[in-house]
């Protein structure tokens, strides 16, 4: 897969790992070298966005926080809007929220009650796929307004945490897989 003469073996070589962040036994994936060169991260947009056509979403759905920053530019690419999944207590409407393990803690997210109507055709971007507990916590929160979920994008999936077993039923798609 190549655009932009970006190529997914490019943004690899520009993630760099920083062992036992944020705590000891974890590899901490760090995108901000790749974020930091403009030629990459337009060429990760237009990888992330590959496979849909403008006018074929209605939003981009993005978690919080580091999938806002595709979210938000996949959003700008495809000409639709984006919504943010945040993690709980930071959205001030009302909100449908769930809980979910994480590789490292637990966590709970929301989504604003009125963010999407229902059957509304969106993409889920998020920049890492682990243990797949908060990209399943999202998918749930977006059934619950009843959207249709085109397909669970990530830039990066851990594959032996086994994360896609908790997005059966979704089309997955992620770049760099390790
Ligand atoms: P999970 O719910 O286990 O799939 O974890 C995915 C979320 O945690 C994503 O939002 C990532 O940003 C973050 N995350 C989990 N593990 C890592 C890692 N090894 N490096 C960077 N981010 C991670």
């Amino acid at each position: 897969m190549t655009t932009n003469q970006v190529t997914v073996p490019d943004l690899e070589r520009a993630i760099r790992n920083v062992p036992d962040f944020p705590k000891p036994g974890i590899q901490f994936k760090d995108i901000t070298p790749m974020l930091a060169d403009a030629r990459l991260f337009a060429g990760s947009i237009d990888l992330l966005t590959a496979n849909v056509k403008p006018g074929s979403v209605d939003a981009v759905v993005g978690i919080d926080a580091r999938g806002f920053i595709f979210a938000a530019a996949a959003a700008y690419k495809l000409n639709c809007g984006v919504i943010p999944v945040r993690k709980k207590g930071k959205l001030p409407f009302k909100t449908h929220e769930e809980s979910y393990d994480l590789e490292y803690g637990s966590n709970t997210i929301a989504i604003h009650v009125d963010a999407i109507k229902p059957g509304s055709r969106v993409l889920l971007i998020d920049d890492l796929l682990a243990t797949g507990g908060t990209a399943n916590a999202a998918a749930n929160l977006l059934k619950r307004l009843g959207a249709n979920i085109l397909e669970i994008t990530f830039l990066i999936e851990l594959s032996f945490l086994n994360g896609r077993d908790k997005l059966k039923g979704f089309p997955v798609r992620s770049l760099v897989v390790y």
